[in-house]
Protein backbone atom coordinates (compact mmCIF):
# COMPACT_ATOMS: atom_id res chain seq x y z
CA UNK A 1 0.00 0.00 0.00
CA UNK A 2 1.65 3.49 -0.75
CA UNK A 3 2.49 5.52 1.91
CA UNK A 4 -0.17 8.90 2.76
CA UNK A 5 -2.70 7.42 1.72
CA UNK A 6 -6.64 8.02 3.49
CA UNK A 7 -8.61 4.77 4.64
CA UNK A 8 -10.62 5.90 1.85
CA UNK A 9 -8.46 6.44 -0.78
CA UNK A 10 -6.96 2.78 0.21
CA UNK A 11 -10.58 1.16 -0.14
CA UNK A 12 -11.67 3.13 -3.56
CA UNK A 13 -7.81 1.68 -4.94
CA UNK A 14 -8.61 -1.82 -3.44
CA UNK A 15 -12.05 -1.87 -5.25
CA UNK A 16 -10.37 -0.11 -8.66
CA UNK A 17 -7.23 -2.96 -8.57
CA UNK A 18 -10.11 -5.23 -7.68
CA UNK A 19 -12.75 -4.59 -10.72
CA UNK A 20 -9.15 -4.55 -12.66
CA UNK A 21 -8.34 -7.96 -11.90
CA UNK A 22 -11.28 -9.05 -12.76
CA UNK A 23 -11.81 -7.00 -16.14
CA UNK A 24 -8.13 -8.36 -17.04
CA UNK A 25 -9.29 -12.08 -16.22
CA UNK A 26 -12.34 -12.05 -18.42
CA UNK A 27 -9.88 -10.03 -21.66
CA UNK A 28 -7.75 -13.18 -20.74
CA UNK A 29 -10.22 -15.65 -20.83
CA UNK A 30 -11.62 -14.56 -23.79
CA UNK A 31 -8.31 -14.50 -25.81
CA UNK A 32 -7.47 -18.24 -24.52
CA UNK A 33 -10.40 -19.67 -25.11
CA UNK A 34 -10.80 -17.90 -28.53
CA UNK A 35 -7.11 -19.41 -29.38
CA UNK A 36 -7.71 -22.55 -27.85
CA UNK A 37 -11.03 -23.52 -29.89
CA UNK A 38 -8.74 -22.18 -32.60
CA UNK A 39 -6.05 -24.19 -32.48
CA UNK A 40 -8.14 -27.60 -32.02
CA UNK A 41 -10.03 -26.88 -35.42
CA UNK A 42 -7.12 -26.35 -37.51
CA UNK A 43 -4.71 -28.95 -36.02
CA UNK A 44 -6.69 -31.74 -34.45
CA UNK A 45 -9.43 -33.81 -36.15
CA UNK A 46 -11.29 -36.80 -33.95
CA UNK A 47 -10.64 -39.08 -36.96
CA UNK A 48 -9.27 -42.16 -35.30
CA UNK A 49 -10.91 -43.82 -32.44
CA UNK A 50 -10.02 -45.23 -29.02
CA UNK A 51 -12.43 -44.39 -26.74
CA UNK A 52 -16.50 -44.85 -26.82
CA UNK A 53 -18.64 -43.86 -24.20
CA UNK A 54 -21.12 -46.33 -25.93
CA UNK A 55 -24.45 -46.10 -27.50
CA UNK A 56 -26.63 -42.53 -26.39
CA UNK A 57 -30.18 -42.72 -25.58
CA UNK A 58 -32.33 -42.90 -28.45
CA UNK A 59 -34.40 -39.48 -27.32
CA UNK A 60 -31.60 -37.57 -27.36
CA UNK A 61 -31.28 -38.36 -30.87
CA UNK A 62 -29.82 -35.18 -33.00
CA UNK A 63 -29.61 -33.73 -35.51
CA UNK A 64 -33.06 -33.77 -36.53
CA UNK A 65 -33.18 -32.68 -40.24
CA UNK A 66 -31.66 -35.50 -41.65
CA UNK A 67 -35.11 -37.14 -40.91
CA UNK A 68 -36.13 -34.87 -44.00
CA UNK A 69 -34.01 -36.07 -46.11
CA UNK A 70 -34.11 -39.94 -45.38
CA UNK A 71 -37.58 -40.49 -44.14
CA UNK A 72 -37.83 -43.78 -45.63
CA UNK A 73 -34.78 -45.06 -43.33
CA UNK A 74 -35.96 -42.99 -40.27
CA UNK A 75 -39.81 -44.59 -40.24
CA UNK A 76 -37.43 -47.93 -39.69
CA UNK A 77 -35.41 -47.04 -37.60
CA UNK A 78 -32.59 -44.60 -35.99
CA UNK A 79 -29.41 -46.51 -35.10
CA UNK A 80 -27.10 -46.05 -32.25
CA UNK A 81 -25.34 -42.34 -31.90
CA UNK A 82 -22.14 -43.17 -30.96
CA UNK A 83 -19.56 -40.54 -29.16
CA UNK A 84 -15.88 -40.41 -28.84
CA UNK A 85 -13.17 -38.19 -28.90
CA UNK A 86 -10.78 -40.58 -30.55
CA UNK A 87 -6.97 -40.47 -30.17
CA UNK A 88 -7.12 -37.40 -28.41
CA UNK A 89 -9.42 -38.29 -25.26
CA UNK A 90 -6.47 -40.27 -23.57
CA UNK A 91 -6.79 -41.21 -20.21
CA UNK A 92 -10.22 -40.11 -19.90
CA UNK A 93 -8.72 -36.69 -20.51
CA UNK A 94 -11.39 -33.68 -22.35
CA UNK A 95 -9.10 -31.72 -24.31
CA UNK A 96 -12.19 -30.41 -26.49
CA UNK A 97 -13.42 -32.13 -29.25
CA UNK A 98 -16.16 -34.61 -29.89
CA UNK A 99 -17.23 -36.88 -33.00
CA UNK A 100 -20.57 -38.08 -32.67
CA UNK A 101 -21.84 -40.59 -35.40
CA UNK A 102 -25.84 -40.94 -36.19
CA UNK A 103 -26.57 -43.67 -38.98
CA UNK A 104 -30.30 -44.32 -40.58
CA UNK A 105 -30.32 -47.81 -41.92
CA UNK A 106 -33.01 -49.51 -44.09
CA UNK A 107 -32.01 -52.97 -43.00
CA UNK A 108 -32.02 -53.79 -39.39
CA UNK A 109 -34.48 -55.80 -38.23
CA UNK A 110 -32.23 -58.84 -39.81
CA UNK A 111 -28.95 -58.14 -38.79
CA UNK A 112 -28.56 -56.75 -35.40
CA UNK A 113 -25.42 -53.88 -35.33
CA UNK A 114 -22.94 -53.52 -32.79
CA UNK A 115 -22.99 -50.23 -31.41
CA UNK A 116 -19.74 -47.75 -31.88
CA UNK A 117 -19.25 -50.25 -36.15
CA UNK A 118 -19.31 -47.76 -39.21
CA UNK A 119 -22.28 -48.40 -41.27
CA UNK A 120 -21.20 -49.55 -44.78
CA UNK A 121 -23.77 -48.81 -47.36
CA UNK A 122 -23.71 -49.82 -50.83
CA UNK A 123 -25.88 -48.03 -52.91
CA UNK A 124 -26.86 -48.92 -56.09
CA UNK A 125 -28.50 -45.80 -57.96
CA UNK A 126 -29.58 -47.77 -61.01
CA UNK A 127 -31.44 -49.71 -58.91
CA UNK A 128 -32.63 -47.29 -56.04
CA UNK A 129 -33.09 -44.14 -55.84
CA UNK A 130 -32.72 -43.87 -52.04
CA UNK A 131 -29.62 -45.06 -50.28
CA UNK A 132 -29.67 -48.11 -48.01
CA UNK A 133 -28.13 -45.59 -45.36
CA UNK A 134 -26.67 -42.53 -44.24
CA UNK A 135 -24.56 -41.64 -42.16
CA UNK A 136 -23.76 -38.53 -39.81
CA UNK A 137 -20.92 -37.40 -38.56
CA UNK A 138 -21.33 -34.06 -36.40
CA UNK A 139 -17.58 -32.89 -35.31
CA UNK A 140 -17.63 -30.67 -32.38
CA UNK A 141 -14.93 -28.26 -30.65
CA UNK A 142 -14.68 -25.94 -27.83
CA UNK A 143 -13.19 -26.99 -24.08
CA UNK A 144 -14.87 -27.61 -21.83
CA UNK A 145 -17.93 -27.33 -23.89
CA UNK A 146 -18.28 -27.69 -27.07
CA UNK A 147 -19.17 -24.14 -28.88
CA UNK A 148 -18.49 -24.95 -32.54
CA UNK A 149 -19.68 -28.06 -34.66
CA UNK A 150 -19.81 -28.90 -38.55
CA UNK A 151 -20.93 -32.35 -40.22
CA UNK A 152 -20.56 -34.38 -42.73
CA UNK A 153 -23.13 -36.90 -44.81
CA UNK A 154 -22.11 -40.01 -45.89
CA UNK A 155 -24.21 -42.15 -48.12
CA UNK A 156 -21.44 -44.82 -49.47
CA UNK A 157 -21.22 -43.51 -52.69
CA UNK A 158 -18.86 -40.14 -53.37
CA UNK A 159 -19.74 -40.69 -57.14
CA UNK A 160 -20.90 -37.80 -59.97
CA UNK A 161 -23.91 -39.70 -60.79
CA UNK A 162 -26.52 -37.00 -60.92
CA UNK A 163 -28.92 -39.04 -58.68
CA UNK A 164 -26.29 -39.46 -56.02
CA UNK A 165 -25.16 -35.86 -56.11
CA UNK A 166 -29.01 -34.75 -56.30
CA UNK A 167 -29.61 -36.85 -52.96
CA UNK A 168 -26.22 -35.10 -51.69
CA UNK A 169 -27.41 -31.37 -52.21
CA UNK A 170 -30.88 -32.04 -50.73
CA UNK A 171 -28.90 -33.14 -47.42
CA UNK A 172 -26.09 -30.17 -47.59
CA UNK A 173 -29.49 -27.87 -48.26
CA UNK A 174 -30.99 -29.45 -45.31
CA UNK A 175 -28.03 -29.23 -43.20
CA UNK A 176 -27.12 -25.32 -43.65
CA UNK A 177 -25.25 -23.65 -41.18
CA UNK A 178 -24.79 -26.97 -39.33
CA UNK A 179 -22.44 -28.22 -42.65
CA UNK A 180 -20.28 -25.71 -42.09
CA UNK A 181 -17.83 -24.15 -44.67
CA UNK A 182 -15.02 -25.57 -47.22
CA UNK A 183 -11.87 -25.88 -46.34
CA UNK A 184 -10.07 -22.79 -47.70
CA UNK A 185 -7.71 -23.08 -50.46
CA UNK A 186 -5.17 -20.65 -49.75
CA UNK A 187 -4.16 -22.65 -46.33
CA UNK A 188 -1.01 -23.96 -46.17
CA UNK A 189 -0.73 -27.28 -45.75
CA UNK A 190 0.29 -28.23 -42.42
CA UNK A 191 -3.28 -26.75 -40.94
CA UNK A 192 -5.30 -29.97 -40.70
CA UNK A 193 -8.62 -28.50 -40.95
CA UNK A 194 -11.28 -30.41 -42.89
CA UNK A 195 -13.99 -27.69 -43.00
CA UNK A 196 -14.54 -24.53 -41.08
CA UNK A 197 -17.55 -25.18 -38.26
CA UNK A 198 -20.09 -22.54 -38.10
CA UNK A 199 -22.88 -23.68 -35.99
CA UNK A 200 -22.68 -22.02 -32.71
CA UNK A 201 -23.84 -23.07 -29.15
CA UNK A 202 -24.11 -19.80 -27.86
CA UNK A 203 -24.67 -20.96 -24.22
CA UNK A 204 -21.63 -23.62 -24.00
CA UNK A 205 -19.40 -20.27 -25.38
CA UNK A 206 -20.37 -18.46 -22.73
CA UNK A 207 -19.89 -21.02 -20.40
CA UNK A 208 -16.43 -21.98 -21.82
CA UNK A 209 -15.68 -18.10 -21.52
CA UNK A 210 -16.45 -17.88 -17.66
CA UNK A 211 -14.84 -21.03 -17.52
CA UNK A 212 -11.47 -19.48 -18.98
CA UNK A 213 -11.78 -16.11 -17.54
CA UNK A 214 -12.02 -18.08 -13.72
CA UNK A 215 -9.01 -20.28 -14.45
CA UNK A 216 -7.16 -16.62 -15.70
CA UNK A 217 -8.31 -14.95 -12.57
CA UNK A 218 -6.67 -17.87 -10.20
CA UNK A 219 -3.62 -17.69 -12.00
CA UNK A 220 -3.22 -13.88 -11.57
CA UNK A 221 -4.57 -13.81 -8.06
CA UNK A 222 -1.67 -16.59 -7.36
CA UNK A 223 1.76 -13.82 -7.73
CA UNK A 224 0.00 -11.49 -5.16
CA UNK A 225 -1.11 -13.99 -2.84
CA UNK A 226 2.40 -15.66 -2.55
CA UNK A 227 3.25 -11.63 -1.99
CA UNK A 228 1.24 -11.24 1.09
CA UNK A 229 2.26 -14.56 2.45
CA UNK A 230 5.38 -13.85 2.24
CA UNK A 231 5.08 -10.49 3.78
CA UNK A 232 3.69 -11.91 6.85
CA UNK A 233 5.91 -14.58 7.20
CA UNK A 234 8.59 -11.70 7.34
CA UNK A 235 6.48 -9.07 9.92
CA UNK A 236 6.23 -12.07 12.33
CA UNK A 237 9.58 -13.20 12.12
CA UNK A 238 11.14 -9.53 13.04
CA UNK A 239 12.64 -9.08 9.61
CA UNK A 240 12.35 -6.39 6.40
CA UNK A 241 9.67 -7.02 4.23
CA UNK A 242 11.45 -6.29 1.77
CA UNK A 243 15.09 -7.64 1.94
CA UNK A 244 15.11 -9.73 5.33
CA UNK A 245 17.62 -7.83 7.40
CA UNK A 246 16.43 -8.26 10.99
CA UNK A 247 14.88 -4.97 11.79
CA UNK A 248 15.14 -5.85 16.11
CA UNK A 249 13.41 -2.57 17.44
CA UNK A 250 14.36 -0.39 14.06
CA UNK A 251 10.97 1.60 12.64
CA UNK A 252 12.64 1.73 9.22
CA UNK A 253 15.11 -0.92 7.58
CA UNK A 254 18.78 0.81 7.92
CA UNK A 255 19.88 -1.56 4.74
CA UNK A 256 17.19 -0.51 2.34
CA UNK A 257 14.91 2.33 3.46
CA UNK A 258 11.83 0.34 3.57
CA UNK A 259 9.39 1.28 6.68
CA UNK A 260 8.69 -1.16 8.77
CA UNK A 261 5.12 -2.61 7.98
ZN1 LIG B 1 15.32 -3.81 4.06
Amino acid sequence: MRPGMTSRMRSRFSLYRTIRHIVTSIALGLVCCVVWTGVLIAFLHPNSWTSKTGPLPLDQFEPTYLEQVAPELVQILKLYPTEGSGIYRVYSLDIGISHTMYSYRRTTASRPRTPGTRVRTVWDPTRSDIPDGVELSRYEYGWPFRTLSFDEIRTGLSTTDPLVMAYHQKAYALAGPNRGLDRPAWLPSFVTLRRVPIAVNWQALILNIVVWSAICYVILSIRPLLRAMRIRRRKSRGLCIDCRYPLEELTQCPECGTPRG
